[in-house]
């Protein structure tokens, strides 16, 4: 399998990573060296600290354990034989007493023989079998971090060196190119530049601030999903932002999740929690009344924010933040409502995702069919629903992802996945079916029968975060927003002082007819001024002058199409109307 090819060719690395450090310092102490995402790392704990320039040697003297064609070949020990191995490794000698504790074979892989080889480590396997099945040009040391020994703080803290690998070099330039191409647009950087939003120390880490512009970004976009949901039946619903400890221990979230909720002591001596998420408060908007089966299903939609505490070293830009906006909705349905209202949610998804050009892929997670103890609810509840989204599947004559084992513990679900302008993939929105919460909170409705009927419980968010769906957006665009999400459509430039009636005039015209317009002050010179636009990704920018003033149009420079045509306002206005309400891309 190519896959598994790969990931014996970037664990093979790691052992050769760890052979040239301790050739080059005899006396480092080894962590663990495992496989990760495009590559590998390594942990270790260097006598005195290494820079990125020692890098360059380390990879190349990987390339000479490669060029050396070193077999791979590993000798079971027991844990004697290998505290007397490993007696200079003392994080080895910790693995080796707690492998050997739970009764686990160890083995001890060596790559090659002296004097070009030799070197030995702790492993269970998993190489290729000669370094000459690696190609030397695909892989690279890219960075080091710090790390704790084994991610703890309260452990040693070790320095981790990162390497990409791949199987030829044309797909490790590829990544290369894609990652620079990443870096430009990053959203940590180009969200302030172009005035989104900002993060203040003193209002703390991980709790976005969204200026103007951003929250005009965000609003739309949540009007857009509100839009897509009110023409299939959702209602908006307005909850508090914080619940009683017992509510959560009543939908088992403080049983699982107590440490990354925001706890807060009342004077009267009350535990609250900030709410980490929706599905709680909607259940009991939804307990308000008995319902007949002909009233569902129930469909409750809020655009708000949930805190979660997530650890200071965890958070990055809008990725992972500790205030997050969800656009959140749950359906309340019966079991043979699920697919109808499942086929609404994907509608709504590809709907939203298709706007912006991010093609998705959807993947069917169900039960890990060998541990059925792990998962809550009914072995028919399960079954059924997971026949319903293959059902759904199979009528959209898509081809999911396996996720067998995927599934959370209480419910099977779609999860769908995202490819942006540059080729990465993101979890984006998920169809998610709960049996867990219905039972917790007891929601039901009276059947045919007059009888209390258990009711399925729907989780159905579409951007899932907006400060994640905005990070994405920037990237995706590189901060081009599509004009109908743009903060600042269209900036009026006028050449030069002599024409900033008429621009004044243009300016006018754009404003009421809706367009979100900018008139540029006349004391810069023409040149700056438009740079500046650019700079600030304004879709259209407008010059007017002599000509433009006498035929009463407008010079149109568009940022993706370039100079088009000068044409009359009232056409201008028309294109620009057109491509809004058309949410082009
Ligand atoms: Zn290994
Ligand atoms: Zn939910």
């Amino acid at each position: 399998m190519e896959n598994e090819r790969l990931e014996h060719i970037r664990h093979s690395l790691a052992h050769l990573l760890a052979a040239a450090v301790l050739k080059k310092w005899p006396d480092t102490k080894l962590g663990i060296g495992p496989v990760i995402e495009n590559g590998f790392y390594y942990d270790f704990q260097f006598s005195s600290p290494i820079s990125d320039t020692d890098l360059k040697d380390l990879e190349k003297q990987m390339k000479k354990f490669i060029g050396a064609k070193l077999a791979f070949t590993g000798t079971e020990m027991n844990a004697d034989e290998l505290n007397k191995k490993y007696a200079a490794q003392p994080f080895k000698l910790e693995l080796i007493s707690e492998y050997a504790g739970e009764g686990r074979t160890l083995t001890s892989y060596k790559t090659g023989d002296p004097p070009t080889g030799g070197f030995e480590d702790l492993c269970k396997g998993g190489h290729v079998e000669n370094t000459a099945e690696i190609d030397p040009d695909s892989f690279k040391l890219t960075k080091l971090a710090g790390a704790y020994w084994r991610g703890d703080e309260k452990n040693a803290q070790l320095t981790r060196i990162y390497g990409l690998a791949f199987s030829t070099k044309e797909e490790l330039d590829a990544y290369v190119t894609m990652m620079a191409e990443a870096e430009k647009r990053d959203h940590k950087k180009l969200g302030p530049e172009l005035d989104l939003f900002l993060f203040s120390p003193l209002v703390g880490q991980g709790l976005p601030l969204w200026t103007p512009k951003g929250t005009l970004a965000r609003n739309l976009l949540s009007d857009y999903v509100w839009e897509l949901r009110k023409a299939r039946g959702y209602e908006q619903v307005e909850i508090p932002h914080i619940a009683k400890k017992e509510l959560y221990e009543t939908s088992g979230h403080w049983d699982k999740y107590q440490n990354d909720l925001f706890q807060i002591k009342t004077r009267e001596g009350h535990v609250f929690a900030m709410k980490p998420m929706n599905c709680p408060h909607h259940a009991q908007i939804y307990n308000r009344k008995k319902w007949s089966y002909r009233e569902l299903p129930q469909r409750y939609a809020s655009t708000t924010m949930v805190y979660r505490d997530e650890q200071s070293g965890e958070l990055a830009g809008l990725s992972r933040v500790r205030s997050i906006t969800q656009d959140d909705a749950h359906v309340f349905c019966r079991m043979d409502q699920v697919k109808a209202e499942a086929l609404k949610v994907w509608d709504i998804i590809h709907d939203f995702y298709g706007t912006f050009g991010i093609s998705l892929k959807v993947r069917l997670s169900l039960r890990d069919p060998k541990h059925p103890e792990k998962y809550l609810g009914t072995a028919a509840a399960w079954e059924k629903a997971e026949g319903i989204l293959r059902e759904i599947i199979s009528e959209k004559g898509v081809r999911a992802l396996d996720g067998t084992g995927e599934a959370a513990f209480y419910g099977p679900k779609l999860d769908f996945m995202g490819r942006d302008a540059i080729g990465r993939e993101h979890q984006v929105a998920t169809i998610q079916l709960d049996f867990n919460q219905p039972e917790r909170f007891d929601l039901s409705c009276v059947n045919e029968k007059g009888e209390d009927e258990r009711i399925v419980m729907m989780h159905a968010a579409i951007m899932g975060a907006i400060e994640r769906f905005m990070a994405l957006l920037i990237e995706h665009t590189a901060g081009h927003f599509p004009l109908w999400l743009s903060p600042v459509q269209a900036r009026v430039i006028a050449i030069s002082e002599k024409f900033q009636d008429y621009g004044t005039d243009i300016f006018n015209q754009l404003k009421t007819a809706g367009i979100r317009a900018e008139l540029a002050g006349s004391d810069e010179t023409l040149g700056k001024r438009i740079r500046a636009a650019q700079t600030e990704k304004i879709p259209y920018v407008l010059v007017v002058g002599e000509q433009e003033q006498n035929d009463k149009t407008v010079a149109v420079r568009h940022f993706k199409l370039g100079d088009l045509k000068a044409m009359p306002v009232a056409d201008l206005i028309k294109r620009l109307q057109e491509e809004i309400n058309k949410k082009t891309a």
